[in-house]
């Protein structure tokens, strides 16, 4: 057999879908499992949907996923150029020849016309396809028509008659009646292809030996396989995958803002999750596992595992599993994974060693870390309600003189490591005769205004450092004191 030779083909949207990730996953990994290769070719032929720095998008996120590619526009290789629009050429030839065979033919007709026609069958309530009116056209008439300078488009001639059957690796044989088929417009006035001459062209120059993409080219693949028979080429391997729902009823979709691996990442997930998610978005082991790095799914990946039905992203499901990724981050990697996160709390000046311990174990996505350290520089206006725990038996009134006494003991602490203060405060509630809650309760609420903070007391104290310790536990004194006036 051939070396395996797979692409994924996105058009430069701006972002990249989940459903098209999901696509060069699935490509990038039957392309290594099979010692093969895995080209970029970047689709832009509908220059009225590019969008400034939308290739950079996808080359960046198949870097930054572990997808990289043998070939493609900014890597090169020898089958370029691997951008459409620098293909025309190579298009507008293969449409001749396909004229020249009798698998095409110039069309001539007016928009109004081709208005018209599909208003008197849609009246019918029969489904539109063009009648092939320029077939007919003689030799001379369509000479003069061109000498004129008139615009045509190149059209595919669709047998009438017969069925075609098609195979797809997912789903299996499939035969349609021709007459079903349109004649598909080939290559626009602007000698422009359409998607389905660039597809089969591409593919064919490309070397491509499995195509892997969206079902929605399903229902097209017969009109592709004609294509193929007229030029005499073998037809490629084709793999169709289900869409990607957001529910039952809804596609993922760009508008609801939760379908592009950049809105999962600017949502705290971790791409290494991301992508593992995706791997089983469609696609089963046969077995249960779940966890898998880049390397082990092009171990576990084969054509067997896929599925037919469409898939739901889970996001509680992606969730837990980004959670399992993050606790797996060794304490370097997950610093410095979060670091933009701990920038944004104002907390990068702060023991991000200690920081680490106390939140990595408890995190879901990355996003929530702002929130959780908001105490380090923002001591909120709290309600001294707050000092009431009823199973610790403390409030407000009991808090003040323990307080008074932490106080004491905080001012003359010198050593405000973790192992320090715990040991001191510990002594306290000894020496107090007190349970530890009571001690230790009322003091976060003084030091940090709130009753959820990473860690307790002793952390927060140890975080903050003996001034604003302090000064955070005077004012809440003197915040007591007034407030029982
Ligand atoms: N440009 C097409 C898309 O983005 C690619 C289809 C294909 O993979 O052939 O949907």
């Amino acid at each position: 057999m051939n070396q395996v030779r797979t692409r994924f083909a996105p058009s430069p949207t701006g972002y990249l879908h989940i459903g098209g990730l999901r696509t060069a996953l699935y490509a990038w990994l039957f392309a290594r499992k099979n010692g093969g290769a895995f080209i970029l070719r970047i689709e832009d032929t509908d220059t009225e949907r590019e969008v400034e720095g939308a290739k950079d998008v996808i080359y960046n996120t198949l870097r930054q996923t572990g997808l990289y590619y043998d070939e493609g526009p900014d890597v090169g290789g020898p089958f370029g150029p691997y951008i459409q629009s620098e293909r025309a050429e190579i298009y507008k030839r293969h449409a001749e020849m396909l004229v020249q065979k009798g698998a095409a033919y110039r069309c001539f007709c007016s928009k109004e016309r081709l208005a018209q026609e599909r208003a008197k069958c849609e009246a019918r309530g029969e489904t539109y396809t063009y009648d092939k009116h320029c077939l007919s056209l003689s030799r001379e008439e369509i000479q003069k028509r061109l000498d004129a300078g008139e615009p045509y488009v190149i059209r595919q001639n669709i047998p009438r008659t017969g069925e075609t059957t098609y195979t797809d690796a997912v789903f299996g044989d499939i035969t349609v009646p021709n007459a079903d088929l349109d004649d598909n417009v080939l290559l626009k006035a602007d000698g422009m292809p359409t998607y389905n001459l660039a597809n089969v062209v591409d593919d064919h120059l490309m070397g491509i030996t499995h195509v892997i993409r969206g079902v929605e080219y399903l229902s097209s693949t017969p009109k592709y396989n004609h294509l193929y028979r007229a030029f005499g080429w073998e037809i490629p391997t084709y793999i169709h995958l289900p869409v990607v729902m957001k529910d039952k009823q809804r596609k993922l979709s760009k508008r609801h803002g939760d379908a592009s691996f950049d809105d999962f990442i600017n949502k705290g997930y971790l791409k290494e999750a991301l992508i593992n998610y995706i791997a089983l978005l469609g696609w089963s082991p046969g077995s249960e596992r779940e966890i898998f790095s880049l390397e082990e799914l092009i171990d576990a990946f084969s054509l067997e595992g896929l599925s037919r039905s469409s898939a739901i992203f889970d996001v509680e499901k992606l969730t837990w599993m980004n959670a399992q990724y993050i606790r797996a981050l060794s304490k370097d990697s997950f610093i410095e994974r979060a670091m933009p996160y701990f920038i944004e709390a104002g907390a990068e000046r702060f023991d991000l060693n200690l920081i680490a311990e106390l939140i990595q174990p408890r995190l879901e996505r990355l996003d929530e870390i702002p929130g959780k350290l908001s105490f380090l520089t923002n001591m909120p206006d709290y309600d001294i309600g707050l000092y009431t725990h009823k199973k610790m038996k403390t409030d407000a009134q009991s808090a003040l003189p323990v307080l008074l006494k932490a106080k004491a003991l905080l001012e003359s602490q010198t050593d405000y490591s973790l192992e320090a203060l715990r040991e001191s405060l510990h002594a306290l509630v000894e020496e107090l005769g007190i349970k530890n809650g009571q001690l230790l309760w009322p003091l976060r609420i003084a030091i940090t205004g709130t009753e959820v903070t990473p860690g307790g007391a002793v952390e927060a104290a140890c975080l903050l450092g003996k001034a604003e310790t302090l000064r955070r536990l005077n004012a809440s004194i003197k915040k007591l004191q007034n407030g029982m006036d």
